[in-house]
Parts: structure tokens; sequence; C-alpha cells
């Protein structure tokens, strides 16, 4: 098969632009078609996160009925506009079968196979020096208020070292030491060394610079509107600025691929979950690591450059207003667990929608009646630690070659 094969990426996220990636160096000619700009979507303003470790699937034993208590005290990060929507109810019906220790352990693999070969993919990408992203190895401090949970932390730590990803016990009086910005009354934190972090939308815009200069050709403000098909090919897409040809098409839409995938009768269960952040200045006494608040079910992130609080799942459809009083859990959030929770003057408020799926495994698949379309969606709320993987992986399909991880548990036909 020649190498310089026509790709269209459909979606500028991380996702399309880690596709573009490992088939520019293949020798493809890729073009991205976006609908705003590059990174208008979930990929800017996300908390940085390379969470590695992070092989638990949310819909883990115990989850639906940990989430409702929280929900009746007040203390939920999850928010689900009441309104009458079929989908949605079938999504949560079918997300609350998922949670049982069988499909735990079942998706913790697929998972972690994917994660586990992004890691190692990042660690090339960052070593080349070409993309600059106030990238750092620093770990990750999962950080708990209450004893009981601080405690209750070591069974799931269990778990993780099978599959060489635990982290480390912090007691209360080393953690003082390691990291004075948080609060003392700390119960305590697990460090774990094997989750890295970077500042996203610098990442954006610098991955970008280096694929342009690749030759990556990118449409902005160029909604797609549909698919010309004949037979089981597509043969064009037509997008508000016209029409535009190629062998393959990638579909890395994020929580927008239903829609896009509307005209294809291929209907993907995910759904947009919508979540917040805060971007300031670094505070005065600001965090050495990337913190996840665990109470709270958020995050802070410092950077050299700056300090993101960010994190809340929303189920409130496509609107993506920003709502104060989501904003504002962030900050009492942190106030909980930091000496200093803010930095001056604020940056942004963000808002913006992850892609779910119901059993919190990403979709890396060939469209099943179109041959030439490659689906790389439902990332949930790691789409920025799995790109990598999911790029070369959507690269070693379009070029018919066997990919490096066994790629099942990320097929379209497990919903059918
Ligand atoms: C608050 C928050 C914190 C997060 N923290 C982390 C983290 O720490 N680590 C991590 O790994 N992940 C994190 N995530 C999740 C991560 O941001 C997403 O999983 C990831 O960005 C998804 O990437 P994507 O490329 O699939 O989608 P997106 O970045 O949303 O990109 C999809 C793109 O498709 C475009 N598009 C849609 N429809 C069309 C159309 N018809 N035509 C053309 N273009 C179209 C959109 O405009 C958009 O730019 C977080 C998310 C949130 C909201």
């Amino acid at each position: 098969m020649g190498l310089n094969k026509e790709v269209i990426i459909i979606g500028g996220g991380v996702i399309g632009l880690a596709c573009a990636h490992y088939l520019i160096d293949k020798g493809a000619n890729v073009r991205i078609i976006e609908k705003y700009e590059i990174g208008a979507g979930a990929s800017h303003g996300n908390c940085g996160l390379l969470c590695f470790s992070d092989v638990i699937p949310l819909c883990s034993s115990g989850t639906v009925s940990h989430e409702i208590v929280r929900t009746l005290k007040g203390t939920s990060p999850l928010y689900i506009k009441p309104r009458l929507d079929y989908k949605l109810l079938v999504w949560l019906l079918k997300f609350a079968s998922k949670c049982n220790a069988d499909n735990m352990t079942q998706a913790a693999m697929g998972k972690y196979e994917l994660l586990n070969y992004s890691a190692s993919l990042f660690d090339t990408l960052m070593a080349l020096n070409t993309v600059n992203c106030d990238f750092e190895k620093k770990g990750l401090l999962a950080v708990f208020k209450d004893k009981k949970n601080f405690e209750k932390y070591q069974a799931t730590n269990e778990f993780l070292a099978t599959y060489n990803m635990g982290a480390r016990r912090i007691d209360k009086k080393e953690l003082r030491q390691l990291e004075p910005a948080l609060r003392n009354d700390i119960a305590g934190a697990w460090l774990n060394e094997n989750d890295w972090h970077l500042k996203p939308n610098i990442l954006m815009a610098s991955w970008r610079k280096y694929l342009s200069g690749k030759g990556l050709i990118i449409e902005e403000h160029c909604k797609v509107l549909d698919f010309e098909i004949n037979g089981n090919t597509i043969i064009k897409v037509n997008t508000i600025k016209g029409s535009f040809n190629a062998d393959s098409f990638v579909l890395a839409t994020g929580a927008w691929a239903p829609q896009t995938l509307q005209q294809l009768k291929l209907d993907l269960p995910v759904q947009p979950g919508k979540g917040y952040s805060i971007t300031m200045e670094r505070p005065g006494i600001c965090l050495t690591y990337p913190c996840s608040l665990y109470e709270k079910s958020m995050v802070a992130t410092p950077w050299k450059t700056g300090y993101r609080l960010g994190g809340t799942m929303e189920f409130s459809g496509y609107d993506d207003s920003l709502n104060p009083k989501r904003l504002s859990k962030l900050i009492s959030g942190a106030s909980a667990f930091l000496r200093e929770p803010l930095g001056h003057p604020v940056m942004e408020q963000w808002t913006s929608l992850r892609p779910m799926t119901y059993d919190d495994l990403p979709i890396i698949d060939r469209a099943p009646f179109q041959e030439n379309l490659i689906v790389a969606t439902g990332h949930g709320m790691l789409g920025l630690t799995m790109s990598t993987g999911t790029g070369k992986l959507v690269c070693d399909m379009i070029y018919g070659k066997t990919p490096e991880i066994n790629i099942t548990p990320f097929s379209i036909s497990r919903f059918r």
C-alpha cells in the first residue's frame, strides 16, 4: 500500500492531533477539519494529567450507591439535569449494570493496555523535544481529608499494584514536608509516580505548530455537515466551506460524535459529560505536585506558568453555558484542602464536554458499514492520557498494520 495516503480527520481535539501525528510520520497527507478552532473542545482547559495509573473504570462496584449517597448529602460532583432524555436514561441504566466486580476487572485490563501503550508513546514524543507543553514527570498526589478514606485507599492501591501501577503511602507528617501547600488537617496522601502532567492548551498550540511544519493542512471554522457515500465507502465530506475527498476518514469529534454519525445510522452510546475549570496565576503558596482532592473529586494542577482547578461531572446534554454554581464548587472544594486555593488574577473560566461511554472504555474501530471510516471517540475523563495510543492504533488500522495491543475492548460491536 502506498505510503502517501490521503486522510481526512474530522475534529481538531487532542485525539485528532494525535492521529495526525502518527499518520504524518508514516507519510500520509493529512487534513484536519474542525468546526471552530483546533482545541476548541474538551482538549483545551482540562486538568492536564497524564494519568496512566487510572486503570479502574468509573463503573466499578459500589459506584452507584456511593454517588446516590453523595447526591443526597449534596457533596457529589455529579449533576444530572432533570429532563426527559430517553438516550441518557438508557445510558445511565447500562452504566449502573456495569458497576460490578467482574466488569471492573475486565474493563481495567482494556484500560491498562491502552494507558500503558500511551505512556510509552508519550515518553518517546516528549523525548523528541519538538512539542513543548510544561511537561513534568512528578507523579500525582491523591489527597484525603478523611482518615477512613485514606486507609480504605490501601485496598484500591493493592489492586493497582497488580498492574504495576501502585502508589506510595504518604502519612501526615511526611506530607507536610513533601507538599507544604496542603492544609494541616489533611489525613494523608498516596503518591503515584506513574502519572505525569502537562499544560493542555500549550500542548495543543505547540503540537499544531509542529505538525503544520510537517505538512498538516488545517481547515478551521469548517463544520462537517454530511458524507457522500458510494456502496460501503465514503467518497467525500461536505462542509460549510465545500467538499473534501480522501482515501480514509477518521471521526474524532469527541462528545459530538453521535451528532456527526447520525447520517450513517451509527448510534454510539456517547453522552456529553460536562466539566469545568478555572485557570489562574500561581498562588503565593502553590502546590508542587498535581493533586486529586479525593472527597471533592476534583483536581488542582500547578505548572511553571500557571495553576488550574478542574472537575465536576454534569449530564445536561449539549448545553455549554458556564454555570457559576458549578464553578464555585471548585473554589469551595479547593479551599477545604489548600492553604492558598486561589491565584490572582483568574485567566480563564472554562467548560466543555467529555465524550463518555457507559463502560468507560473508548471507541477505536472501523465503522461497521463504511470500511474507510475509523471512529476514535469516547475517551471520557482520559482523552489526553490515551491520545498517543489512540493515534497510533488509528494509524495502524489505516495502514493495515496489526495493532500492537489488543483492540477488542474498544470495538463498536460490544454495544450490539
Ligand atoms: C474539566 C475536565 C478535566 C479533564 N481532565 C483531564 C485530564 O486531566 N487528563 C485527561 O486525560 N483527560 C482529561 N479530561 C478529558 C479530556 O479533556 C477529553 O477526554 C479529551 O479532550 C477528548 O478529546 P477529543 O479530541 O476526543 O475531543 P475534543 O477535544 O472535544 O475535540 C472534538 C472536536 O471536534 C469538533 N467537532 C465537533 N463536531 C464537528 C463537526 N461536525 N465538524 C467538524 N468538527 C467538529 C469540536 O469542535 C472539537 O474541537 C478532562 C475533561 C474535562 C472537561
